[in-house]
């Protein structure tokens, strides 16, 4: 390989990764502390460094250096080959779109936006009608220009989980269905009842705060390297080496939502603080897609956190920061945290019903982009649908088809990444239970590490050496399927097992 060219080709890129940085902490900033006031400023500073990051990643000469290296080289499994075919996989991709459209992408994802929050506080549907109709318009034509082979929702799900098609979605999210929808039936005539209520008496947020950092450090989460700040919306965001940071939310009597909110950013915050160091700034230091990257956010939140194990080591000190649990003994308190109703909203929805939330979505706007279904249709065809799966009448389109951004801000095949790393979650947690041995009685004692280690291993040095479909068959020894989140779940919620 010519090194003088892969380094002139590195410099690049590793600016554009700079910039991005730089982009990513005025983000953070706009979402933390920033003072209302300074948001217009802020949305030119933004619009500044986009344009020149845009401009910066599809220069012709970028081009011009692959094409140098991958004449002069056969792919391998080496870190420049990786870092070489990934570069012409997304300069190919950022190229493939007309400037003119991807600003008619951008400004009309704002406004769109805009109507959404009106159409969903006014719970009027024809508010936003038409510009859903105008972002399906402008996502055919992103489709068209990326080019695909049978199914025009492909590229737009590749833009998130490189590699892997909505058909493969389909059959995975179709097996779960098979298997959630008998036992949501059967969890509901067992008659178990869970008192949440335990969840939403007095937790005051400095001692909410105070017990979350301790399980966020006994995870493993760096905070030399991170740190943990407010919201209103909680996100995880990677800076760049030694500067990873979540955000959370306390509610002072609702206790799940910071707790397990961070343990999920806990999670993404773990691969990002993970990622091999020495090769930041190329796709040998990135995150594989959305699906891997929610894998760890789940598996921290609801395999461990959730589990019975988690807690026999967790409880006693819950129960010296909050007043609230004083009298409330760990059965009671764990079966809260695990209660399985069907609901309307999706972010609300436990891990039994939240992935027919997502198994809808997924189906509706397979059939918008295609346009087997209208949009004035819409509302109707949700309503349908969540009958046939939830057995609940939706009262109104706000807790019903307006209830999400993504289709507002142009997110077409975001939805199954969340699906995606459920099933991700729960293939791996049972390949590295084959392998290690124990976990629950590991979490008794309070050791991750030995988990943490193994995620390490098998997810997070590899970077985007490998697509989403070939690092969980490498990591789990077979292609992904919903037969492990299947037993997860049947065995914790399913049969006479009271839980
Ligand atoms: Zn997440």
């Amino acid at each position: 390989m010519n090194t003088k060219t892969y380094q002139e080709l590195l410099n690049r890129q590793k600016e554009i990764q700079l910039l991005g940085s730089m982009q990513g902490l005025l983000e953070w900033d706009q979402r933390t502390y920033m003072p209302q006031a300074g948001a217009e400023h802020r949305a030119e500073q933004t619009a500044l460094i986009a344009g020149v990051i845009h401009q910066k990643r599809t220069a012709p000469p970028i081009d011009k250096l692959l094409h140098e290296l991958e004449v002069d080289r056969e792919p391998d499994d080496s870190p420049e080959a990786v870092n070489i075919r990934e570069w012409r996989r997304d300069y190919d991709k950022q190229t493939k779109l007309s400037r003119e459209l991807v600003e008619e992408l951008t400004r009309t994802s704002v406004l769109s936006q805009q109507t959404w929050q009106q159409a969903r506080a006014d719970k009027d549907f024809s508010l936003f009608q038409p510009w859903l109709e105008k972002t399906l318009d402008l996502k055919r034509r992103e489709a068209e220009a990326y080019g695909y082979t049978d199914d025009i929702y492909d590229p737009l799900l590749d833009t998130y989980e490189p590699g892997v098609k909505a058909v493969e979605v389909g059959k995975v999210l179709g097996e779960l269905r098979e298997a959630l929808v008998p036992l949501m039936k059967s969890i509901a005539a067992s008659g178990r009842k869970r008192d949440s209520s335990i969840l939403h008496r007095d937790y005051p947020p400095a001692a909410q705060s105070a017990f979350v950092h301790k399980v966020a450090a006994s995870i493993g989460y760096d905070f030399n390297a991170g740190r943990i700040d407010e919201t209103v919306h909680p996100f995880c965001i990677g800076l760049g080496p030694g500067d990873v940071r979540i955000t959370t939310r306390y509610i002072p009597d609702f206790l799940n939502s910071a707790l397990f909110g961070i343990i999920h950013e806990a999670g993404h915050g773990l691969y990002e603080q993970n990622l091999p160091r020495e090769h930041w700034g190329t796709p040998m230091g990135e995150a594989v897609s959305l699906g891997i990257h929610e894998s760890q956010s789940r598996l921290w939140e609801n395999l461990v956190g959730r589990s019975r194990a988690f807690w026999e080591f967790w409880y006693p000190t819950a129960q010296d920061h909050f007043q609230s649990l004083q009298n409330v003994p760990l059965d009671d308190f764990y079966l809260a945290i695990n209660a399985v109703q069907p609901s309307l909203i999706r972010v609300e929805a436990d891990e039994v019903t939240y992935n027919l939330h997502i198994l809808l979505r997924f189906e509706l706007e397979r059939e918008l982009l295609t346009g087997r279904l209208a949009v004035a249709d819409l509302p109707p065809a949700w309503n349908a649908k969540f009958f046939d799966y939830f057995g609940l009448e939706v009262p109104d389109d706000s807790l019903g088809c307006l209830q999400d951004i993504h289709w507002s801000a142009g997110l077409f095949g975001y939805f199954p990444t969340y699906s995606l790393g459920n099933l991700n979650a729960a293939q791996l947690y049972a390949a590295a239970e084959g392998e290690l041995g124990g976990l629950p009685a590991m979490f008794r004692r309070g050791e991750f590490q030995p988990l943490l280690g193994w995620l390490q291993r098998n997810v997070h040095q590899h970077g985007r050496r490998y697509n989403s479909a070939e690092l969980i068959q490498r990591a789990t020894g077979k292609p992904l399927s919903a037969d492990a989140a299947v037993r997860y779940l049947e065995g914790k919620y399913g049969g006479r097992q009271v839980v």
